[in-house]
């Protein structure tokens, strides 16, 4: 076994790595970039190596760079990761010449499978059934509307030398493969600086299934079941889960079956997945292989028990694989999101910056299952521009699929970040949806369910009495000395659109609200001023619920649902409902204080270009810190206030030109 292993990679797959090397009594070393100089793996890894500037062609793609650290520490091995080196045949090759193990397949392996058009030509040999189709280059737009007429429409073009989702197009009849042909070979070009292109039938309504496969030197493959990757936003996998609920244990062991095959036929001797896209009927056709670790492998381990980098590494060191096919079994479900730096509000727009808060929820056992969180990144650390947006994998385990969603939406809900948008609430929305729980997915689920964006789910009953029974709680905790009985009086409480007359009943602790019909027992309530999170137990169900304060009241979110509530005595509803309706000025120019406190900082001048999403200011209130963005671009005009000054609700901070 090696005794020193580089990870030519950053973030959380270093991290992931370092982590197993430990328990195997490996010493790591890891590279890094300027930007990741103060990361977690630098951290981790018992030596790091600086390899240059922030983008990854001056850094993590540089061969020469890593070899070089390879030999400054003595390391005898290079895991690549994901992206980055990982599937670059000509990197493994170049490190075999210098006696360095590479941790992954043999470069002719990689090469085979590298290429969608050579990787398809192989696995229609291998007897692995491919989406049907033109396998061949397409020389012109003539040749191309030939073909797709051949194949009959819907058809989708594509890059041979595609990945990550770019280089695909679906045409639907022949003025879209008119238009279409020349921009993807054009995309082909620039992204991959290769521009052969192919064909082949656009499977409608399909679901992503992939099969794990592992090889080791001596002839030996088995495979680790399926992943289903269907959630999928432009091409790219946001929820993946395995096993998948539309396989059988025919259609298991067919897709299983051709995997390995394939494998075999390339001799393959790494961990990898064999790509397919599957109908709603269980059809399957092959897409592509992966020759590395895939992003969403911890749902495989979870259900196998098998830990995928270390027999990467066992393999690699020449170990022969230490169990069969038949050893191999299903246990249990397991999900895995992953937690991007966007807005999901807004489009889903990169939502880059500090991670002024990161609070992860508790890994190891629950009640309900397993957590793992797979992450590289600690409070008060940056999601940059620079690499992939993932701030981290969070992945739970169950009994059953039921279990692994719920174990799924209670972490999401114990899951805090501040500083940056995330797609936290996105996530929880698609675990608390009927359609996802009943496993009806296809890979447009997201356009499907989402039509026009994401805005949020409507609230529950049920969300509306924790709602309530949250604000009743946090105003009796904010006004204990001013209004010390809660029991004695009736109170209006607004729940979004709703308004509720309860009374509390009960007030030891335990906590009970009754009210036009429907009562609420909220127990072991734990919440602070100036805490964000407040958590507690509601009809007997342990929840937790981010809470700010508003100008009036308070903002709550519960999971995908966030309403504004507001807690007041009969008479002070009486005056509330007097009330003018504010009429709504002309703030689009404006930058207002959400609510009254103390300007922390504001952090533009006058004159200043600013970008929609970027900090203006930073308010404390309630010893919280809430960061203002801009909600446009826009010119700076006037700034109205300064770090120190106290603030009151829809004071301007700033002004736009
Ligand atoms: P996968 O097929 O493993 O699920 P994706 O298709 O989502 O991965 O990612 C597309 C490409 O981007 C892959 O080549 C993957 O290796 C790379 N990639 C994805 N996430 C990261 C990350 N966090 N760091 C580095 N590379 C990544
Ligand atoms: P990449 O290398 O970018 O991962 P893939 O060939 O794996 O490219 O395709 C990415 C995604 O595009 C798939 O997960 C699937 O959702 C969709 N897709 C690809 N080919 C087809 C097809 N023929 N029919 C329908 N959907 C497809
Ligand atoms: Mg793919």
């Amino acid at each position: 076994m090696f005794s020193k292993i580089l990870i030519a990679n950053r973030g959380e797959i270093a991290v992931r790595i370092i982590k197993t090397c430990r328990r195997m009594g490996i010493k790591t070393v890891v590279v890094y970039s300027e930007a990741d100089a103060d990361s977690m793996a630098v951290e981790m890894a018992d030596e790091s190596v600086f390899i240059g500037p922030p983008p990854a062609a001056e850094s993590y793609l540089l061969a020469d760079k890593i070899v070089e650290a390879v030999r400054l520490t003595g390391a005898e091995a290079v895991h690549p990761g994901f992206g980055f080196l990982s599937e670059n045949a000509s990197f493994a090759r170049r490190l075999a010449a210098e006696g360095i193990v590479f941790i992954g397949p043999n470069p002719k392996a990689i090469e085979a499978m590298g290429d969608k058009i050579e990787s398809k030509k192989f696995a229609a040999k291998a007897g692995v059934s491919t989406v049907p189709g033109h396998v061949g280059e397409i020389d012109d737009t003539a040749h191309a509307i030939k073909i797709a007429e051949e194949i009959g429409y819907p058809v989708m073009i594509k890059a041979s030398a595609g990945g990550g989702g770019k280089g695909i197009r679906v045409a639907w009849n022949r003025k879209d493969v008119e238009e279409g042909f020349p921009a993807v070979k054009a995309e082909a070009k620039a992204s991959f600086g290769d521009d052969r292109i192919f064909i082949e039938k656009f499977i409608e309504s399909p679901r992503h299934v992939e099969i794990q496969v592992l090889g080791d030197k001596h002839g030996h493959v088995v495979h680790l079941f399926e992943r289903e990757c269907s959630i999928q936003r432009r091409n790219q996998k946001v929820v993946e889960e395995a096993p998948s609920p539309l396989l059988d244990a025919k259609t298991r062991k067919a897709m299983g079956d051709q995997a390995v095959a394939l494998a075999k036929a390339v001799g393959y001797d790494s961990a990898g997945t064999v790509e397919f896209v599957a109908g709603q009927d269980r059809s399957f056709f092959f897409l592509e292989m992966n020759t590395r670790l895939q992003v969403e492998h911890p749902v495989t381990e979870l259900i196998t028990g098998v830990d995928l980098v270390e027999q990467m590494i066992r393999v690699a060191a020449g170990e022969p694989l230490a169990f069969g096919q038949a050893d191999l079994k299903i246990k249990g479900w397991a999900m895995e999101s992953r937690i991007y730096a966007e807005d999901p509000y807004r489009g889903f727009l990169p939502s880059i910056g500090r991670l002024v808060r990161y609070s992860p929820p508790a890994e190891g056992e629950t009640v309900t299952g397993i957590v793992r969180n797979d992450a590289g990144v600690r409070e008060g650390d940056e999601i940059s521009m620079f690499y992939d947006p993932m701030i981290s994998k969070l992945s739970t385990w169950g009994k059953t699929r039921d279990a692994a969603i719920d174990a799924m939406g209670r972490a999401l809900e114990d899951f805090h970040i501040e500083g940056l948008g995330h797609n936290i609430p996105f996530l929880a929305a698609v675990m608390d949806q009927k359609r996802f729980r009943s496993g009806k997915l296809s890979t447009n689920y997201i356009k499907d369910e989402f039509p026009e964006g994401f805005a949020g789910l409507p609230p529950t009953d049920a969300q509306r009495d924790l709602m309530t029974a949250v604000a009743l709680s946090m105003h009796r905790t904010l006004t204990r000395r001013a209004a010390p009985d809660l029991l004695r009086q009736d109170w209006i409480v607004v729940v979004g659109h709703q308004k509720r007359a309860v009374r509390v009943t009960a007030d030891n602790g335990d906590f009970t609200v009754e009210g036009e019909g429907r009562q609420t027992r909220l127990e072991s309530v734990d919440w602070r001023p100036g805490q964000p999170l407040f958590r507690g137990r509601c009809q007997g169900q342990d929840f937790t619920a981010t809470v700010r304060p508003a100008a009036e009241g308070f903002i709550v979110r519960h999971r995908a649902t966030t309403l504004h509530v507001l807690v007041l005595t009969p008479r002070s509803a009486a005056l509330h409902e007097k009330l003018p309706p504010k009429k709504a000025a002309d703030t689009s120019k404006m930058v207002l204080s959400p609510m009254p406190g103390l300007v922390v900082s504001i952090d533009v001048v006058a004159g200043q270009e600013v970008k929609t999403g970027e900090v203006v200011a930073v308010l404390e209130a309630m010893k919280m810190q809430n960061i203002i963005r801009a909600e446009r671009d826009g010119v700076v005009k006037a700034v109205n206030a300064k770090s120190g000054d106290s603030v009151a609700a829809d004071e301007v901070l700033v002004e736009f030109a």
